[in-house]
């Protein structure tokens, strides 16, 4: 392919701001550029949030791409106090539809293909509108795609308010999910998030192709049932392509060095990494019981830390955490009993430089699909954690089907994880042969899952695949 750029393809992306979607999106639009030479715009839909380009954090966009930051959407209207972070997200992305439109419009040259998030379906009817093939972005696993693509069929069997508590919801060709691990929009027909993501489920079909950040070596049953099982045809019309994983790079400068000089000088696979996410934050107990097993394990650790919540709700980040500085919630003389085991990082670490780090052995994880994939592509084993969204089911297909991750036995959601609990599970992954075991399955992972992205492998051919029905289009129309 050519690599003067105006003779190049060119992708516009479309991202919601949460950075579960930003990193595969902008991570998608380097790898079109380095391997296959595609030019790329990447769109984020903003709503002007002073916290928003923490939040974001866009990792490094590289030689044909390039970002543009939407003007801000204003959604005041339509939201109030309860309204939950699905469905902003929802609103949000239907209320930028004109400025996207706008965006494209005024391009020197108008795109060859589009590419949304799940969450963008509405922006594809702009992609009609300019006679371009669409594509949609899943950036969880092909088994959360197939659940929400049968969503509607689900809904459709469902008789009271909420999905039948009892046993597990079954999807064509797929391992069937427990109920307890079902994503938390479907849980309550009352709530409008329930409703968004029955229209996300119903979108996904009107798309030329949907990518979905997994591969043939992580998920080759799952994928199956989109190519061979009749049922899941019927519902999802689109064909799915896996190009994963999908995942930032490790930079080489620009991150905490303290944290990394000291991590430098610890042993191999001797340090445990603490995080849950963009926006995890547990209670107050659960953070008090954390920092305890922590302790009681001796292990070593580094811990992104946040303020805990009031109450008992280990959640997603909302403005009612305890105010104050870490001596004030966390175990009276934890701080200096652990100083020569343990360093926190307050609110945001560097999490792909931390996990790709050779004394990291172990992550404790709310399993976002982005945090699970960094944990394989650097062959770290994991302590499940799971707080909201998909991530349960993640945690169920690490423990289950990848044994790569241990987790307590009670969600922690449900209840809280106590320490002796927690100690157990530290010193499984990071002292056990038990632990090495899902470490060494880890290091098998993360070299096929790589070897899957080279020329040749799996996910490449996926991507060429796409690049040639958006090449044949271009053909056809000029
Ligand atoms: N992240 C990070 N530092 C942090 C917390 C998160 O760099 O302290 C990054 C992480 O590496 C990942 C993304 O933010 O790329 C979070 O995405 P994920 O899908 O794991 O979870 P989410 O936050 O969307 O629930």
């Amino acid at each position: 392919m050519d690599n003067s750029s105006s003779h190049n393809l060119h992708v516009v992306m479309l991202s919601s701001p949460e950075a579960g979607h930003v990193v595969p999106v902008v991570a998608l639009a380097n790898r079109l550029a380095e391997q296959h030479h595609v030019r790329s715009t990447v769109l984020l839909v903003t709503t002007g949030a002073p916290s928003e380009s923490k939040l974001m954090n866009p990792p490094r966009e590289r030689g044909l791409v390039e970002t543009i930051w939407l003007p801000p959407v204003d959604i005041s209207n339509l939201v109030d106090p309860s309204t939950k972070m699905m469905t902003l997200m929802c609103l949000m992305m239907r209320e930028a539809v004109p400025v996207v439109r706008s965006a494209i419009a005024a391009m020197d040259r108008l795109p060859d293909a589009l590419i949304v998030v799940y969450f963008g379906t509405d922006s594809l009817q702009i992609a009609s509108e300019f006679n371009m093939p669409k594509f949609i972005l899943c950036t969880s696993t092909a088994w959360f795609l197939a659940m929400s693509v049968y969503f509607p069929i689900l809904d459709e069997q469902m008789k009271g308010p909420f999905i039948d508590e009892s046993g597990h919801l079954k999807i064509p060709g797929c391992k069937p999910v427990r109920h307890e691990d079902a994503v938390d929009m479907m849980m309550d027909r009352d709530d409008q998030q329930y409703h968004e993501y029955l229209r996300i489920g119903r979108g996904l079909s009107l798309s030329d192709g949907i990518l979905v950040n997994t591969c043939e070596d992580l998920e080759a049953k799952t994928l199956q049932a989109f190519t061979e099982n009749d049922a899941m045809n019927s519902v999802c019309k689109s064909p799915v392509y896996p190009i994963g994983p999908l995942t930032r790079p490790v930079e080489s400068t620009g991150f905490q060095s303290d944290l990394m000089d000291w991590l430098d000088k610890q042993p191999n696979h001797s340090v445990l990494f603490v995080s849950f996410g963009s926006g995890g934050v547990l209670s107050a107990e659960q953070t008090l019981e954390l920092a305890c097993g922590l302790e009681l394990s001796q292990q070593r650790f580094v811990w992104v830390i946040r303020p805990p919540k009031k109450g008992h709700v280990n959640d997603a980040l909302f403005p009612d955490n305890i105010e104050g500085t870490e001596d004030d919630y966390l175990p009276e003389g934890f701080l200096n009993r652990t100083k020569n085991i343990g360093i926190l990082v307050p609110t945001w670490g560097q999490q792909v430089e931390i996990l790709a780090h050779p004394a990291t052995g172990g992550f404790m994880s709310h399993c976002g699909w982005n945090s699970t994939l960094e944990s394989i592509v650097s062959g770290v084993p994991i302590i499940a954690w799971p707080l909201y969204a998909e991530q349960r089911m993640n945690a169920t297909f690490l423990v289950e089907e990848l044994g790569v991750a241990v987790r307590p036995e009670v969600l922690p959601t449900k209840k809280v994880v106590g320490r002796e609990e927690i100690e157990k599970m530290v010193r499984t992954l990071m002292e056990h042969k038990d632990g090495q075991g899902m470490r060494d399955r880890m290091m098998q992972l993360k070299t096929r899952a790589t070897n899957g992205l080279n020329e040749g492998g799996s996910s490449h051919a996926s991507m060429r695949k796409i690049l040639s029905i958006i090449e044949a289009k271009k053909n056809a129309t000029n």
